[in-house]
């Protein structure tokens, strides 16, 4: 198998998709959407290049609900990707993948196309820091949600419109730093840190600013 070059993995993602979630961030994108709160994933030398063996074997031991894919762009590795995402159906029917994707699915080439056919669920477009929205799990109104299995349309049908009165948030944290996990409303990062400074916290190396 090949490798796959990642930003992190993060369990349990309870706030990027339904139930409780694997969720793996790829290292490295080329779109550099302004406004993009991840942008320590942009560069793609940094991260960490893992087996896609060693991904599939965390994610069997785990026995997620789901798999979540986000980044970063992960369709800048769209080999290791397939493979990933053919392993994880082959092991485990009935457990819904989703991918984010800063692209159309009309600008994908054929290789990315068939990474992108194995997930359930695709959120795609770039970040539109203009085009705010409510809508769960996407960053602006532009994002479309596309459901592209039974499975998905099962499990997502009830997301496509829904806005809830609060983006479903996460925030863990290991030696490295503070992450948080979920779409954040426009806005919310810099009410973030102003709340932290007020309580004389002072955040350095922020994803959210180059
Ligand atoms: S929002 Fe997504 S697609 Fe846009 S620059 Fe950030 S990681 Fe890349």
């Amino acid at each position: 198998m090949s490798t796959l070059r990642i930003s992190r993995t993060h369990f349990p993602v309870t706030a990027l998709g339904p139930g409780t979630r694997l969720g793996v961030w790829a290292q490295g994108c080329p779109l550099a959407c302004r406004g993009c709160m991840s942008q320590d994933t942009w560069n793609p030398s940094g991260g960490t290049e893992v087996e896609v063996a060693d991904l599939v074997a965390l994610w069997t031991e785990l026995d997620a609900d789901g798999l979540t894919v986000s980044g970063g762009e992960p369709l800048q590795q769209p080999e290791a990707l397939r493979e990933f995402l053919l392993a994880v159906r082959e092991t485990s029917p009935g457990k819904d993948v989703l991918l984010y994707t800063g692209y159309e699915e009309s600008e994908l080439d054929e290789t990315q196309l068939a990474a992108a056919a194995l997930a359930d669920v695709l959120v795609t477009g770039r970040y539109d820091v203009t085009s705010p929205t409510s809508l769960i799990w996407r960053g602006s109104a532009n994002q479309r949600m596309v459901l592209r299995t039974d499975l998905g349309r099962r499990r997502y049908e009830q997301f496509v419109d829904h806005e809830p009165e609060h983006p479903p948030m996460q925030t863990r944290s290991d030696a490295d730093g503070v992450w948080l996990i979920g779409v954040p409303r426009r806005g919310a990062l810099t009410a973030l840190e102003r709340r932290l400074r007020a309580l004389g916290l002072r955040p350095e190396d922020v994803s959210w600013r180059p």
